[in-house]
């Protein structure tokens, strides 16, 4: 295993972070084989995917040791040292930077333009072939991309250990919710696999949900050459990119990171980046629905709030899944899902300010319109 560092633009004199990525296995380039990325806590206050990290590495170092590690295999345990660092009255702040109010997993930069420009001739019938030289150029143009500030450093480096890779896993959480998974459509049939070994309950559809988050920039740029070149060069979708929600904000515990580990352990196995036998495909515990569906439940009130259903489930429309009550006037207020579905998340404050989103129910049916992820 390599130990690579990355400093990131200083924003002071004085003051300089760094990421670190941990390397496994052959060079996914020169060795023609595949190449998993795997980031935890992007948002630098969801920890269980640190922990999740954790764990991994153990077992990576475990099985690079037997030379079990067939394909490259990189590891950011740590994706956001800015925010982990933040802190207002006590209270951490992960999800989003205190200089500029952006969002970390957010605004991930757009190459898709450009490298299509610049690799047009080169490109062919042959599909594999295209697909190296696309993440050649997409790599080299991620790289040399100009940066102003220490988050945009930031970007810059997660996305160039991780746009030339075949699988992309970029670990979240929820306040408290479900193991869930976020994913472009085309990415679903590579997804479902991964949903079944990690007991994923609902995968979450979208195709541009808005404002460029990781996975989707990792993601993307695929299906949107194919659009870009179809009748002309076969560009298959290279990149199977998920946001994986690792239930909510305090499940971390060594149990939960050490079996969610191992189940990404044997996905990379099933899919041929570990040697050794292929594990068998567990029964699927979830299903696919689409993000324009998850309707958010909020609170027209303001007051304390107070769950009357637990996360996991099944509702109907018009059941009440909290209440709202004004401690001066002893109104309350219920709320109730808009639609028949899963109840996989809700928040875990319990005073409601008016207009607050307070949980979310995964209907079947799309529903939304516009920039479908949240704050
Ligand atoms: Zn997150």
């Amino acid at each position: 295993m390599n130990i690579h560092r990355h400093p990131l633009l200083s924003p002071a004199p004085g003051t300089q972070r760094e990421l670190v990525s941990l390397h496994y296995g052959p060079d996914a380039q020169s060795s023609g084989g595949q190449k998993a990325y795997i980031q935890a806590s992007l948002h630098a206050d969801e920890l269980p995917g640190m922990l999740v990290a954790h764990h991994l590495r153990r077992l990576l170092d475990e099985l690079d040791a037997t030379g079990q590690v067939s394909g490259e295999i990189v590891l950011v345990p740590m994706a956001n040292p800015i925010g982990l660092s933040q802190f207002v009255m006590h209270g951490h702040q992960g999800r989003f930077e205190l200089t500029t109010g952006e969002n970390f997993n957010r605004h991930y930069p757009d190459q898709i333009d450009n490298v299509a420009k610049a690799v047009e001739s080169d490109l062919g019938p042959d599909a594999a072939a295209n697909v190296a030289t696309l993440r050649r150029a997409l790599k080299s143009a991620v790289l040399s991309s100009p940066v102003e500030t220490e988050l945009q450093s930031q970007r810059r480096t997660l996305l160039g250990l991780s746009c030339d890779a075949d699988i992309v896993l970029d670990l979240h959480c929820d306040a408290q919710a479900l193991l869930h998974l976020y994913t472009e459509v085309p990415c679903w049939p590579d997804c479902e696999p991964l949903a079944r070994f990690l007991r994923s309950r609902v995968t979450l559809l979208a195709q541009d949900s808005g404002d460029n988050p990781f996975d989707e920039a990792c993601s993307q740029v695929w299906w949107k050459w194919a659009r870009h070149f179809a009748g002309r060069f076969p560009i298959p979708q290279a990149c199977l990119s998920v946001t994986v929600e690792l239930r909510g904000a305090v499940d971390v515990t060594h149990e939960l990171a050490a079996a969610d580990a191992q189940n990404i352990i044997d996905f990379l196995r099933w899919r041929g980046l570990i040697k050794g036998d292929r594990p068998p495909l567990p029964d699927p515990v979830g299903d696919a629905r689409p993000l324009a569906g998850s309707m958010p439940i909020k609170a027209p009130v303001a007051g304390v709030l107070t769950f009357v259903m637990e996360v996991g489930a099944e509702v109907r429309a018009g059941d009440v899944l909290a209440q709202v009550i004004d401690p001066v006037t002893a109104e309350i207020t219920d709320l109730k899902s808009p639609v028949d579905g899963l109840f996989f998340a809700r928040d875990f404050v319990r005073f409601a300010s008016a207009g607050m989103r307070i949980a979310k129910v995964a209907g079947r049916e799309a529903l939304r319109t516009g920039k479908l992820l949240g704050a």
